[in-house]
């Protein structure tokens, strides 16, 4: 692994990551690389899969609009059940660009194979502002090869 220097910006906002108000949302899970690592070491990852941060984020997008025509509720498109749950109040974006996402949870099933995906509104934000899709071991981690296997089995 090779280590990528790390700007004074990203430095603070990693450590507001791991010890600042935002830590409880475990952004970085068990992942022990610099913040400019995990976003270069990302960024390679969907490069590599012929995608782009704005592509995946899009695809999200389309799954937590569906969701959302009916919150809480069962919603099917051609291959997938999708339920979108909202809470009252909103995360902070952790990259200090004083955006709030809404307290959002999308999960998307596939019918076929049962194979199912997670994933935050506040995910989406960060993967398209930041190209963020958290740490190893976090809980709303993202994975872009799982996006890619398993969301472009829709057709928008
Ligand atoms: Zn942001």
């Amino acid at each position: 692994m090779t280590y990528m220097k790390q700007s004074p910006e990203l430095r603070v906002i990693q450590e507001n990551m791991l010890t600042g108000s935002l830590a409880a949302f475990g952004f970085l899970g068990s992942d022990t690389r610099s913040l400019a690592d995990i976003l270069r070491d990302d960024d390679e990852r969907v490069t590599s899969l012929a995608l782009t941060h704005e592509a995946i984020a899009e695809r999200l997008q389309f799954f937590y609009d569906k969701g959302q025509q009916s919150l809480g509720q069962t919603v099917a498109t051609d291959h997938f059940d999708v339920v979108v749950e909202e809470h009252k109040g909103g995360i902070p974006c952790p990259f200090r660009d004083n955006f709030t996402a809404p307290k959002a949870v999308i999960t998307v099933t596939e019918r076929n194979s049962g194979q199912t995906m997670t994933w935050s509104a506040l995910n989406i934000h960060m993967i398209r502002a930041h190209g963020f899709y958290e740490g190893v071991g976090a809980k709303f981690r993202v994975e872009p090869e799982t996006v890619a296997e398993l969301l472009w089995k829709e057709n928008l």
